[in-house]
Order: C-alpha cells, then sequence, then structure tokens
C-alpha cells in the first residue's frame, strides 16, 4: 500500500511565533491553536485572552491530559481557562480521555453528532478494534484500547440542525462517517479552515513510530478502528471537494496549501489504494468498489 508523502513546505505551524506566544498550544490561525498531547491533538477555538466562555474545546485528548488541557487553555485564554462548549469530532477514547471530567469541572455542554451520542452517554460501546490492518504496533495494540463508552450525562446535546457549531461563528459541522458513525468535521468557508477529526489523519497512526514522531504523510482515517470504508470513502472525498487551505487532523501536524491539497486530492481520487487495507475485520462487509 503506497502512502502520500508531504513535503516540508506544507506544514501549517508557525514555531517562532508559537515559542514567542510561550502558551504551550501551535496556533494556525489568529483564533485557531492545538495542542499534540501523546498521539492525539486537541484544537482551542478563540483568539488569546478572550477569557471565560468565549472559546471553544474540540475534542478532549487521551486518558489523563487534563492537566495539560487546563494549562494550555489558562494560558492561552486567561481567566480560569474555562471554555463556552466543547464539541466532539467523534468518541474515540482517544479523542474522550478527558471528557467527563473536564466537562463536570468547566459545566459546560458536550456538543455531537446525535449518532455519537450511544458512545457519550454510555448506552453503547464501540465495535472491536481491527489488529490486523496497517501493519503497527499501535494497530496490533489496539484490541487492548478502550471502546467502552463515556457517560457525560445532562451535559451533552445534539449539534444543531441548522449546521452551526454553538459558540464558533461563521463555522459548519460536517457529517463525516466511516471512521465512527456520527463523526464530524468544522468547516469555515472564509478562510477555508478545515478541522477534520479523524476522517483523514496527517501521519500514519497506525504505527507507534510514526504516531510518536508524526511523520507527515496524507493518510486515511487510523485503520484499526474504522468499521466502514464506503462511508469513509465518500466523507474523504467530500472534504477535499472543499478544497481546504489549512487543516487540522486528530493525528499528525496541521498543514496547508497547494502541496497538501494536491496530496488530499489524490488521496480521495485512489482512496480504495491508499487508505482501504487489502484484507481485515471491516473490508469485506464494506466492500471496496469506487
Ligand atoms: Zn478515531
Ligand atoms: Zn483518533
Amino acid at each position: 500500500m503506497s502512502q502520500i508523502p508531504l513535503p516540508e513546505g506544507t506544514s501549517a505551524e508557525s514555531p517562532d511565533a508559537d515559542d514567542a506566544r510561550d502558551d504551550s498550544t501551535r496556533q494556525i490561525a489568529p483564533d485557531v491553536a492545538y495542542r499534540q498531547l501523546a498521539i492525539v491533538n486537541v484544537v482551542f477555538v478563540g483568539a488569546p485572552g478572550v477569557g471565560d466562555g468565549k472559546w471553544v474545546l474540540i475534542d478532549a485528548g487521551v486518558p489523563g491530559s487534563a492537566p495539560a488541557i487546563r494549562a494550555a487553555a489558562r494560558e492561552r485564554f486567561g481567566q480560569n481557562g474555562r471554555p463556552g462548549a466543547i464539541v466532539m469530532t467523534h468518541g474515540h477514547f482517544d479523542h474522550v480521555g478527558s471528557l467527563e471530567s473536564l466537562a463536570a469541572e468547566w459545566d459546560v455542554p458536550v456538543y455531537a453528532h446525535p449518532l455519537e451520542h450511544p458512545y457519550l452517554d454510555g448506552t453503547r460501546s464501540y465495535p472491536p478494534a481491527d489488529p490486523s490492518v496497517g501493519g503497527g504496533l499501535m494497530a496490533l495494540l489496539s484490541p487492548l484500547y478502550p471502546t467502552r463508552p463515556v457517560d457525560v450525562g445532562r451535559r451533552l446535546k445534539p449539534l444543531p440542525d441548522d449546521h452551526s457549531v454553538p459558540g464558533m461563528p461563521g463555522w459548519k459541522w460536517l457529517h463525516t462517517p466511516g471512521h465512527s458513525p456520527g463523526h464530524i468535521s468544522l468547516w469555515r468557508e472564509a478562510d477555508r479552515f478545515l478541522i477534520v477529526g479523524d476522517a483523514f489523519v496527517t501521519t500514519k497512526q497506525e504505527s507507534v513510530y510514526s504516531a510518536v514522531t508524526q511523520a507527515p504523510e496524507m493518510h486515511g482515517p487510523p485503520m484499526y478502528f474504522t468499521p466502514d470504508w464506503t462511508s469513509a470513502r465518500q466523507s474523504v472525498r467530500r472534504l477535499a471537494a472543499l478544497a481546504p487551505e489549512t487543516v487540522v487532523t486528530g493525528h499528525g501536524q496541521a498543514m496547508r496549501g497547494t502541496q497538501m491539497r494536491a496530496a488530499l486530492d489524490e488521496l480521495a481520487a485512489r482512496f480504495d489504494d491508499i487508505a482501504v487495507p487489502d484484507y481485515g475485520r471491516y473490508v469485506l462487509q464494506s466492500g471496496s468498489a469506487s
């Protein structure tokens, strides 16, 4: 399976500016920053210094990442570093790790697609991970990853039917299923900014080496947790058709520009070759015809 490397010039990061700001985030738009916590990214939407209730957290990291998220939020936004809401791209364990504790501590609503609610209100577990795909240690270890749902109770709310995003004027949520049933991405037309979630990622997440070093490549959704490859293909094609200028994904570095778009177009065009495993638990049932 050949992959699509992302050349150096595609990084959306500004390390010097990040060092100067020193709030432990990587800022990729004046009001969008992210932080890598172990293997996964969380995204902060809001301008620096806006204060409590005026920004939104996207996803909640791996278990144990609450202190790092809390610290980055205080440094970046000031006051108590409390957001107005948390928006979930989906409910996999590496995105909900600190969700219960942060939602309770901040007492804020948690917005997710209704199809993802069973995994966030304690009613349903995800299907088991598929260790046979991707050929890396992260994939081999995947049966050990938690699939049990978290429960944020009464704080869980559906994303609005009109596709607006609470606390994020100018943004729309897009249903991008495949990697999980209620997976969403977030899109801002004004600067063509895409918060992807795991619909595609910019590192080979199946390999522990790439997951840690984040070698940049345009990659389909993490294979071991993707049960519906037909929907996953449609979602990548829909996102590529938007022609985003900047993308921040659940795993890997934020990327931008023409070469990023070329790589995303190639992933969309050759999705079955590049992203879909040749074999595995979920491949036969979803088919690979395009
Ligand atoms: Zn995921
Ligand atoms: Zn993930």
